[in-house]
């Protein structure tokens, strides 16, 4: 860590067998069911009658020239056969079943993001860097952060985090133990939907001062409980000492104006939360606020961007000396911190800060990158999602990046396939369409007609699912999405379109990460030195193979190629978030410790057993 010159603000851091489908050959005992069924559902024959033709005439497909002899039996009066024919196998096709596929691979075409124009993609994001760099109000906004400097993993001490970003609000509480490692104490909860769109910021601000105090009395309840015997017993505030006191890094994943080490006005909310009482008040002050409704033994002492947090934390766990270059995020959001030359900073920095590294960690936004859409890949689903957001024209990159969006793009792809009457798609007229003899049906409530009701996390199910039945997949559609009994080919239709959105999720955080490599100029430095880059969130941790297509990427991209992409390390930033922010806490510690004219003296460095 550096010494502050200035101060102020610190110095860091998817069978074709099959018996076809619908000709189940008939034994004598069924010759009347038959009848019946000629007598009272005459278009249930014709669809069982064209059907059979469908699938018993001349070949027309690969799959047509695979069918068993039995399938001619429909185009003649049925006969019985002896022994009884059922099948041996379950038939895994139904009518239209090769439209599906066909349909599902034109969509797939759409999200293709070719090696091409990956490179056009890293031009303009390096662009749009140098653009953000120079003034205000460009697509990437680019926030200076004041933090001029990473940690090395030395740095010791108890601290306390939290982290709101966008899905779930978490407290924890940090051991760092100066050697790189240190012990993490967590707890996680979702944040109530209502919350996000609140009348006013007290009621959610409210909410997270509460999961500190079931925090502090679950797991500190010694030190909570120490700490309410002191005020109950002396009589003076000043009685009780500072040292006793938590202090807090604040996590909080939205673009924030931040003027002080603690202090920052909330610029917009992003990730479908939407509190306008919020918009430009002190975040850090609205959370200290409701801590000390609770007396809590809390200060929040440094508010902390997710980005900013994860490069820290890969800073202080990564092996050798040398920090991260980049931190980013791919979860609900998406969005990345870097370390830039001063220099190359052109437009003002208001704040004060210590100018000796010659560095500082810029908050890039990205998830902004390119909202004028000069080269991002976009299908009708993305020009339809964005349109029913609640924010359209911003956020472009993130809205085909991140987390949030991922499902809700394939949820509108799929619901297109499924209004195609030329394709037959989470739908069969009977339930000898389908390998699991039992006819596909959606319930109502399902996900699939809601907005943002399809979660991402079942891309990562499709992805991982490498059995021929997929049946795990299949299973996912019914637990998540309330689609009963897909078959074979729906669930293959699904893999391929959540794949595709994947991937292309995949090449595109390439560019942003590609394009921070290429501007901090760490491939050009002569020798074999690692490029350390941390990453954070559900998706890069989850979706299989992410990070693979990243690094495939990296491979094609002009000034990266293949030896420049095996010097880039990018490891998961376990517990990011809340490493990052105590870091910054113990900036913060020591930064009052050095600051006389601190409102919060401390008489002994923070060192709460
Ligand atoms: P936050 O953004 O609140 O820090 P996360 O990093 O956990 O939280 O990201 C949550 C987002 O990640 C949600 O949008 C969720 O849909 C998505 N997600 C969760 N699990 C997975 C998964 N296994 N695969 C892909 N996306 C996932
Ligand atoms: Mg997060």
């Amino acid at each position: 860590m550096t010494t502050n010159k200035k101060t102020q603000i610190p110095a860091f851091f998817d069978p074709g067998s099959s018996r076809p489908v619908g000709v189940v050959p008939l034994c004598s005992a069924a010759v009347f069911t038959l009848i019946l069924i000629l007598q009272f559902f005459p278009h249930g024959f014709k669809l069982f009658f064209d059907t059979s033709i469908l699938v018993a005439g001349p070949p027309v497909s690969h799959r047509a020239s695979t069918f068993s002899p039995s399938a001619r039996v429909a185009q003649d009066p049925p006969v019985c056969e002896s022994p009884p024919p059922f099948p041996t196998t379950p038939p895994v096709s139904k009518p239209l079943a090769m439209a599906l596929a066909e349909e599902a691979r034109a969509v797939v075409r759409q999200f293709d993001y070719s090696d091409e124009n990956v490179n056009k993609g890293v031009k303009e994001f390096l662009r749009q860097l140098d653009e953000g760099l120079h003034k205000d109000g460009t697509s990437l906004s680019q926030i200076p952060t004041y933090v001029t400097a990473v940690p090395n993993g030395t740095e010791k001490g108890l601290y306390l985090a939290v982290d709101l970003g966008g899905t779930n609000f978490r407290v924890c509480s940090i051991n760092l133990n100066g050697d790189s490692t240190f012990k993490l104490t967590y707890s996680k909860v979702a944040i109530p939907k209502e919350l996000m769109v609140a009348k006013t910021s007290e009621e959610l601000f409210s909410f997270l001062a509460k999961q500190i105090e079931d925090f502090l009395k679950t797991h500190h309840f010694h030190h909570y409980e120490t700490h309410v015997r002191r005020r109950n017993t002396v009589s003076s505030p000043t009685g009780y000492k500072d040292e006793h006191v938590f202090r807090l890094g604040f996590t909080f994943s939205f673009p924030v104006k931040q003027v002080g080490i603690n202090k920052g006005t909330l610029i917009r909310w992003t990730k479908g939360f939407d509190i306008p009482d919020t918009v430009g008040k002190d975040v850090c002050a609205l959370l200290q606020t409701e801590i000390d409704k609770l007396h809590l033994p809390v200060k929040v002492a440094a508010l902390v961007n997710d980005t900013v947090g994860t490069l820290m934390a890969r800073s202080y766990a990564a092996p050798g000396k040398t920090g991260a270059v980049l931190g980013a995020i791919f979860g609900t959001g998406t969005n990345g911190a870097y370390v830039e030359k001063l220099s190359n900073i052109k437009k003002p920095l208001e704040g004060e800060f210590d100018d000796t590294t010659g560095d500082m960690v810029i908050n890039t936004e990205w998830g902004s990158f390119d909202n004028q859409l000069n080269v991002l890949p976009t299908t009708p689903w993305d020009v339809q999602l964005d349109k029913e957001s609640p924010n359209p024209g911003f956020q472009m990159f993130e809205k085909r990046v991140s987390g949030m969006f991922l499902g809700e793009i394939v949820r509108l792809a799929i619901l297109d396939m499924m209004q195609n009457d030329k394709i037959s798609f989470f739908k069969d007229e009977n339930s000898s369409f389908n390998d699991w003899r039992s006819t596909t049906n959606i319930g109502k409530h399902s996900g699939l007609f809601r907005q943002w009701g399809l979660d991402s996390s079942i891309l990562s199910v499709a992805a991982a699912d490498a059995n021929p039945e997929l049946g795990t997949l299949r299973q996912q559609l019914e637990s998540q999405l309330e689609v009963y009994s897909p078959s074979l080919e729906d669930a293959q239709a699904f893999k391929a379109i959540a794949s595709a959105v994947g991937r292309r999720a995949a090449r595109l955080s390439a560019v942003a990460i590609a394009a921070i490599v290429l501007q901090t100029g760490g491939l050009d430095k002569p020798g074999d030195e690692p490029i350390d880059i941390g990453v954070d969130g559900s998706l890069v941790e989850h979706y299989p193979s992410f990070r693979d297509m990243i690094y495939e990427a990296f491979r094609i991209i002009d000034g990266v190629g293949e030896e420049g992409a095996k010097r880039i390390r990018i490891g998961i930033a376990k517990d990011g978030s809340g490493v990052g922010a105590a870091l910054i806490a113990l900036v913060a510690a020591k930064m009052e410790q050095h600051n006389p004219f601190a409102n919060h003296q401390l008489h002994n460095p923070p060192t709460i057993a």
